[in-house]
């Protein structure tokens, strides 16, 4: 293990100096990882702060080790640590930065995962500013990934690039326009109008007349302004209801308010039950951003298929059994295969993360379109297969007629789908994988 303080080369300073060797810099734009890899920051909160915001957006810089003297707000978000952890966590981080073979042009995922793998203390947080419309950002997502950092979140954690840690904070949303910053009133439950007041009323049990407390006072005494008896013992001649607010517009009496939450963005009123809850998460490193990390994402497979799909190996042999057993007591199945046009292409294109977005939508449509029943299977990277028991040619003539219909879905114009179907019974071979792939690339013509 190097020891840094062998090692005076690799620190640049930015800011008031510190008690060990550095090298100190001007400004910023003079900051050469490949010269000093670590940076040091000493620098006033704000500009501390605007300092690891430059950084960790510079495409050319934003995976090196900063730390930091004192904590700024952005400090435990942005940086690597503090000074007293810089010795414990660079070498570490640096070798397996080393390790790392950048490329041009990453996608969101190679970058998160770029970024976090190296980083043995690596912790996605949340920061709450009064500013952000959902009331909780993540600051490294948003120098990362942009503009499209919280959108990409969920996916994020589904594809496991991020594993959810911590329960930061539960926050509930406007569900018309998803901004936190709402207003919690009570209201009068008949006519919702806010001027409700808390207001001791008296029941009479001489005739049942219910009023404010107010209307029986006369000189110090209760007395029943309808029927003029006298109200001495409470629990005698009178007692109190348990509706003791009063609503000022259509005074009507109620036992309890009702709260409604009004958005301060849109304006819309809701119930509390109708707000979104969103949980705030810590984040730690997902298995997922490992394996790019190591591996690239260029091999990494999209999933086509939902539910318990079957592995390819054993659908050669499903097949052959299902269509033996339809030759034999009869009956008729569908076997379909459905291929995903151009999938490398809108890959290199949008990057893994967006393709897997417009594919996750439309497995969501797909997978509406099927029964339970059905087997599905993923052939290929761009090819899915399934057998659909029980079915006739009508049938499969109207399922291929939905599957191409989502080819004008909007949103999902950039996936194609081509449909291809094959009733069974039919002739295999004696080799079903052989015929297979021979029934796939159409040098067996189509049913
Ligand atoms: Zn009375
Ligand atoms: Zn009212
Ligand atoms: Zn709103």
């Amino acid at each position: 293990m190097m020891i840094m303080s062998e090692q005076p080369g690799q620190i640049a300073l930015l800011g008031g100096s510190v008690d060990r060797v550095t090298q100190p810099l001007l400004d910023l734009s003079l900051w050469d990882p490949v010269q000093q890899p670590v940076l040091l920051l000493n620098l006033p909160a704000d500009e501390q702060d605007r300092v690891l915001h430059v950084v960790r957006c510079d495409p050319s810089r934003y995976l090196y080790p900063v730390f930091c003297v004192l904590q700024s707000p952005l400090s435990p978000m942005l940086a690597d640590g503090l000074l007293p952890q810089l010795d414990e966590r660079v070498p570490d981080m640096l070798e397996r930065l080393a390790l790392l073979t950048p490329r041009e042009h990453p996608d969101d995922m190679e970058k998160l995962a770029w970024y976090s793998w190296p980083r043995a203390h690596f912790r996605l947080l949340p920061r709450w500013q009064a500013g952000c419309r959902q009331g909780y950002s993540y600051p490294l997502l948003d120098c990362l990934l942009g503009a499209d950092a919280g959108a990409s979140l969920p996916q994020l954690v589904s594809e496991r690039l991020l594993q959810s840690e911590q329960l930061v904070d539960r926050v509930r949303l406007c569900n018309s326009c998803n901004s936190a910053h709402l207003n919690f009133v009570d209201v009068c439950p008949e006519c919702s109008h806010i001027a409700i007041q808390a207001k001791p009323a008296v029941h009479c049990f001489t005739c049942g007349h219910v009023d404010d407390q107010d209307a029986f006072m006369q000189q110090g005494i209760l007395r029943c302004p309808k029927c003029v008896t006298t109200l001495r013992h409470i629990g005698v001649d009178y007692d109190r209801p348990l509706e003791k607010y009063r609503c000022l517009s259509c005074h009507a009496r109620f036992m309890e308010a009702a709260v409604q939450a009004r958005c301060h963005e849109c304006g819309h009123a809701h119930k509390p039950d109708d707000l979104v809850v969103s949980p705030i998460y810590e984040y730690r490193i997902g298995k997922l951003a490992r394996h790019i990390a190591r591996e690239g994402t260029h091999q990494l497979h999209l999933p086509l298929t939902w539910g318990a799909p079957m592995v390819m190996d054993h659908f050669p042999w499903l097949l052959q059994w299902n269509n033996s057993l339809l030759q034999r007591h009869g009956g008729s199945h569908t076997l379909l295969a459905i291929r995903v046009e151009h999938l490398a292409e809108l890959r290199a294109e949008l990057g893994l993360l967006k393709t897997q977005q417009r594919l996750a939508a439309l497995l969501a449509r797909l997978q509406a379109l099927f029964r339970d029943t059905d087997v599905v299977c993923q052939y290929s990277d761009d090819q899915l297969l399934l057998l659909l028991p029980h079915t006739s040619v009508e049938d499969w003539q109207v399922l291929q007629g939905r599957i191409l219909a989502l080819n004008n879905v909007e949103g999902l114009d950039a996936l194609t789908l081509n449909v291809k179907a094959e009733p069974l019974p039919t002739v295999l071979g004696d080799d079903t994988g052989l015929w297979l792939s021979h029934w796939l690339d159409g040098s067996i013509p189509d049913a």
